[in-house]
């Protein structure tokens, strides 16, 4: 079980009591980062959001005040760098992107709104160009919501939501269709809840179809880091497809440590990792500079830190 992540056996992972929290931040960030780099390139692109959640989220919410997850990260790292009063906490450009956006969902200033990645990746995407965005959402309350979201866009076909397991609707999306210049392009990003083991090895099988369709894509794994084998293994087994497949890989961790406990307290997900394969060559370099000042601002304890690596082609 990810702690903080489950509230009872078997579907029931609700992403509205995590909206914002560290892992949120740095999955997003890191998603920001990619399809900045790749919206650089004309032709249009395929997104696809496997396991997309509601997208968005009330921080003033019921759901998100029982977790609180936030405090522990948007809103500390938003009071830190955009302080009403004093001096801000030093920032980069991936973060001050990051931030932006978050703010223009809170164009009053007090933070109510937390964007999921639906409509992260919909903020980034071209509405003239021909971007397409696909959703998978299988939790059916979500999956409404998220429904009722995307319709208020009014985006009409260059953005669908499908009441469908994510891993299976994303198979026949891959490989994308050509853009009006021949070129293929699509940026998937995977996000399970983990709620049942075997989504470990889904994600490692998913990523292995998801190389052999379209070995350019780019492709976003978020993952816990928990004291379970699978959770512990899934990065190694990422790192052995990309090696064998010859595609590059980037894997980013941040941990905020542990703070100390009251009695009876859950101590919740401290710590997890993003997955990048074919990552763009300046993310790295925009990593290196932004992992550290999230763990200024973050890191509360005990085991707080951070990793950066690469590899492969
Ligand atoms: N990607 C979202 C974001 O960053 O805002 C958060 C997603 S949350 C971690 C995982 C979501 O996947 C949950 O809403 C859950 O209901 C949904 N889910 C679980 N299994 C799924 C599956 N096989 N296919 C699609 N969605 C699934």
């Amino acid at each position: 079980m990810v702690p903080g992540r489950y509230h009872s056996p078997m579907f029931s992972y609700r992403h509205a009591f995590h909206a914002g929290n560290h892992a949120d931040v740095l999955k997003h960030l890191t998603l920001i980062a990619t399809l900045r780099h790749l919206m650089q390139k004309e032709p249009a692109i395929t997104l696809v959001d496997t396991h997309a959640g509601a997208g968005l989220y009330r921080l003033d919410g019921d759901y998100a005040e029982k977790g609180g997850e936030a405090a522990d990260g948007i809103v500390k790292l938003m009071a830190a760098l955009r302080p009403a009063v004093g001096e801000a906490a030093p920032s980069s450009a991936v973060l001050d992107d990051y931030l932006d956006l978050i703010a223009s969902f809170n164009p009053s200033g007090s933070l109510r709104v937390y964007p999921g990645s639906p409509f992260v990746m919909q903020s980034l995407m071209r509405t003239e160009s021909r971007d397409k965005l696909k959703l998978f959402e299988l939790h059916p309350t979500d999956s409404r919501t998220l429904s009722a979201n995307i319709a208020q866009l009014e985006a009409g076909r260059q953005i669908a939501v499908a009441l469908q397991d994510g891993f299976e609707g994303l198979k026949p999306l891959l490989p994308p269709p050509p853009s009006a210049t021949g070129s293929k392009r699509a940026l998937v990003l995977i996000d399970p809840s983990y709620e049942i083991k075997s989504d470990y090895a889904k994600v490692s099988a998913c990523i292995q179809e998801c190389i052999k369709r379209f070995p350019t894509g780019s492709y976003l794994v978020w993952y816990p880091i928990i004291p379970r084998a699978e959770a512990h293994d899934l990065p190694r087994r990422l790192k052995t497809l990309c090696n064998q497949a010859q595609r590059p890989w980037l894997h980013a961790t941040l941990n905020i440590g542990q703070k100390d406990l009251e009695p009876n307290q859950r101590p919740g997900l401290t710590a997890s990792g993003m997955f990048v394969i074919n990552p763009p060559h300046t993310l790295k370099a925009e990593l290196q500079t932004t992992l550290p000042l999230l763990v200024n601002v973050l890191g509360r304890g005990r085991g707080k830190g951070q990793t950066l690596e690469t590899g492969g082609a």
